[in-house]
């Protein structure tokens, strides 16, 4: 064979201001490119513990059971129902947009029977179809919703869902892929027992680590399991030892070193800004942003109340090619804003204010650049 030689890959410096990856920090940067060392070094385990730590704060739980599972948000979507839900057990998922979607796809692969309550896309998770379908379905176990639905730009009422499914003796699985950081997310209070996130959207840190946390119930759920967990990288149980076992850490996978780095360095920035900070952050750039949109006439997709801060929706005007104006925001402007998905594919923009770009500048830099393609 002939060999290959290429030239190193080099990427522009783009503002990722679509549905995620959003830019890391340029601390997150500094920590990827730090020595290696070894995944069982005491050193390395010590900043294990310290990452735990902080995702409790994040999670805003006290929760023992708080890792970052190696593999992106989809692995920590996996890992909530291969773990949780046995063969027969009946799951209600609130399905308001894409991934609530694979949820389902998620609970009919692990043998567990899905009943799904639908509301429209852009909408949030109705509470009274909940409450029917718990009514209807009185063994049910489990009720999972996605609480930042990234495909539309819409939040659901996470503390009202979680509030009703425990009266009803459920367990509750909740996606806060999107919602950590920029929304709170209050695991305890609101009585969540599966939660999972993703470390390339309000974290800012680099894709591939996906925070997640078990309350008690659920660990007592998985440890008394009848059938063993399908799938062998995801059985928490084994990992277990690995993330937690006191000092008697043994060897499950190797952790991808250097993004536990990163994840470690965007955790510390968001612990030391503090979390309410860091809400009002993401607040307040969206407030930035609709007033500029709004100039521009654009409509939002979400109403006012249900609309998420990092992630905003707008419809595209009729007289417009959505994707040629993409495509010259990238390549005229380093800019990426994000497409619609399924049934919104074409009919809209999804711009993210995530993480490191909820802040003035990066929304001046996008309606800037807006203008300037709009205008042409
Ligand atoms: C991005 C996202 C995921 C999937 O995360 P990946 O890191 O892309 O696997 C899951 N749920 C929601 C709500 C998301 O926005």
């Amino acid at each position: 064979m002939s060999k290959i030689q290429l030239e190193k890959f080099q990427t522009p410096n783009r503002r990722l201001m679509g549905a995620g990856p959003s830019n890391i920090y340029p601390e997150v940067s500094e920590a990827l490119s730090r020595h290696e060392i070894g995944h069982l070094d005491p050193l390395f385990v010590k900043m294990m513990d310290e990452v735990k730590s902080m995702l409790r704060y994040m999670f805003q739980t006290k929760n023992e059971f708080a890792i970052a599972v190696s593999a992106p948000g989809s692995a920590g979507m996996e890992a909530c129902f291969v773990n949780l839900v046995e063969p027969g057990d009946k799951v209600i998922v609130c399905v308001n947009g894409l991934f609530g979607g694979r949820m389902v796809e998620n609970v009919e692969r692990v043998g567990g029977t899905a009943v799904v309550i639908q509301d429209e896309w852009g909408t949030p998770v109705s509470i009274d179809k909940l409450e029917v379908a718990l009514e209807e379905n009185s063994d049910t176990k489990i009720v999972a919703f996605v609480h930042a639905e990234t495909s539309t730009g819409v939040r659901s009422d996470a503390e009202t869902i979680a509030k009703i499914a425990k009266e009803h003796d459920c367990l509750v699985i909740a996606d806060t892929v999107t919602s950590l950081a920029g929304i709170p997310v209050m695991t305890d209070e609101w009585g969540l027992d599966g939660v999972y996130s993703g470390s390339q959207k309000c974290l800012s840190s680099v894709a591939g680590l996906s925070p997640l946390t078990f309350s008690d119930k659920a660990i007592e759920k998985i440890t008394n399991r009848k059938s063993k967990i399908q799938s062998w990288f995801l059985d928490q149980t084994l990992v277990l030892d690995y993330w937690t076992g006191e000092g008697k850490r043994s060897y499950h996978h190797t952790a991808p070193i250097n993004s536990v780095y990163a994840l470690h360095e965007s955790l510390r920035l968001v612990s030391n800004e503090g979390l309410e900070n860091s809400w009002k952050r993401h607040k307040d750039a969206h407030i930035r942003l609709k007033k500029g949109l709004e100039d521009l006439n654009f409509k939002f997709v979400v109403e006012e109340e249900y609309r998420l801060p990092q992630m905003n929706s707008i419809y595209v005007p009729d007289n417009i090619d959505e994707l040629a104006v993409r495509m010259e925001l990238l390549n005229d402007f380093n800019l990426e804003i994000g497409a619609g998905l399924g049934k919104l594919s074409g009919k809209i923009w999804r711009i993210g204010l995530m993480g490191y770009n909820a802040r003035e500048d990066s929304v001046d830099y996008c309606l800037d650049a807006l203008k300037s393609v709009l205008n042409k």
